[in-house]
């Protein structure tokens, strides 16, 4: 049985519809990841299985459970925010047991959840303080602690990292894969961010204007992705594309001023479509001259050029941080047809 199931689930907002019918089953002990741009629906998910959005139609189950229209505090589920929501008055300690105090727990109880949320999280030395006292690394732990103490079958976040910089959210990163490796529960995560998403998930669900787009593995969404919205959002820098016409097997592409072997059978000859090519998958030929290299970006051990071909369709190229092109060379390049991937120009689905 799956830990929690879409069915159909469908969101409005007074008469404007967000959630378009999302079916969707994430497996117990599954680290499951929602991610698109800002706006596609990804926090009102989440909160229609925190219960804290009221599900317009559909149903969603917790286990065998249906929890489509049962109170929040029944549904078994605890939510970590990106604004941390801490009591400002409370202890770091009293923050993590509260919850559990107002609900009746014997005290006997609360010092051992407590303890064990302590443990997990390192957050030993800081029990004492209250949260203007902490970094705010250390206020995500105490809310992610906050959590834990509840025991809940599904953890939900929702941007939990968006508000630390840089160097600290990859350390929390590595904190909620070893959070998640420890207690084993069914978490679903909601990120804007691709490299949290490809980092943490052990599935992905890519969403966009209220539908899922893609549901997979991260590599399996890098790899072999379903359609060009799903290519060009996971992956960094994104994924190049270049229009090009359909001619017998081979696709003719005129930024390239070369036909490329597909190997499989295509749309008939003429149809318009859009190649698809990572920019780890194309090398540059010093001894062309088709394209202008118009800025470079060295991050030591690898480099990206961005070049211009005479179409003026623009194509980013890794190259390794030692042997790196330089701005206004005139290169050739030359692609690695086996990874290239062919989108229909008009729906963007993968040709395959
Ligand atoms: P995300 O978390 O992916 O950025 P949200 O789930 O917050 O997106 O929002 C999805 C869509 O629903 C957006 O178009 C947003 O404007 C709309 N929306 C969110 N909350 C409300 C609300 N309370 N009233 C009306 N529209 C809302
Ligand atoms: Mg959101």
């Amino acid at each position: 049985m799956s830990a929690v199931t879409f069915k159909n689930v469908i969101k409005k907002y007074g008469d404007v519809q967000v959630i378009h019918g999302v079916n969707l089953e994430i497996e117990k002990g599954e680290f499951c990841v929602f991610v698109g741009p800002s706006g596609c629906g990804k926090s009102t998910l989440l909160r229609m299985v925190a219960g804290l959005e009221e599900t317009t139609a559909g149903t969603i189950n917790i286990g065998d459970r249906d929890v489509t229209k049962m109170d929040p505090s029944a549904r078994g589920v605890a939510m970590v925010f990106q604004t941390y929501a801490l009591y400002p008055h409370m202890t770091v300690k009293d923050n993590m047991g509260f919850g559990l105090k107002m609900n009746g727990y014997p005290k006997a109880e609360i010092e051992k959840k407590v303890g064990e949320a302590t443990r997990i999280l390192k957050l030993e030395p800081y029990l004492k303080r209250k949260p203007a006292a902490l970094s705010g690394g250390q206020r995500q732990r105490v809310a992610i602690g906050r959590a834990i103490v509840r025991g809940p079958e599904v953890f939900l976040f929702d941007e939990p990292l968006s508000n630390l910089d840089a160097e600290l959210r990859v350390e929390m990163r590595v904190e909620i894969t070893r959070l998640h490796k420890e207690i084993g529960a069914t978490m679903i995560y909601v990120t804007h961010d691709q490299v949290e998403a490809m980092t943490l998930a052990d599935k992905i669900v890519v969403l966009k204007d209220g539908h899922i787009e893609q549901v997979g593995k991260p590599l399996e969404l890098y790899r072999d992705p379903d359609n060009k919205f799903v290519a060009g959002f996971i992956g960094s820098p994104a994924m190049n594309f270049l229009s090009a016409t359909c001619e017998g097997k081979t696709v003719s592409v005129p930024a390239l001023q070369e036909n490329v072997n597909m190997q499989m059978d295509l749309p008939p000859n003429g149809t318009k479509v859009t190649l698809g090519i990572r920019p780890e998958h194309i090398k540059i030929d010093p001894l062309g001259d088709a394209f202008d290299i118009d800025l470079t970006e060295a991050l030591g051990g690898v480099s990206y050029a961005y070049l211009v071909s005479s179409t003026g369709e623009k194509i980013i190229v890794e190259e390794r941080g030692d042997e790196r092109s330089e701005i206004g060379e005139s290169v050739g390049i030359k692609i690695d047809p086996s990874r290239a991937l062919l989108f229909d120009e008009t729906s963007g689905n993968r040709i395959r």
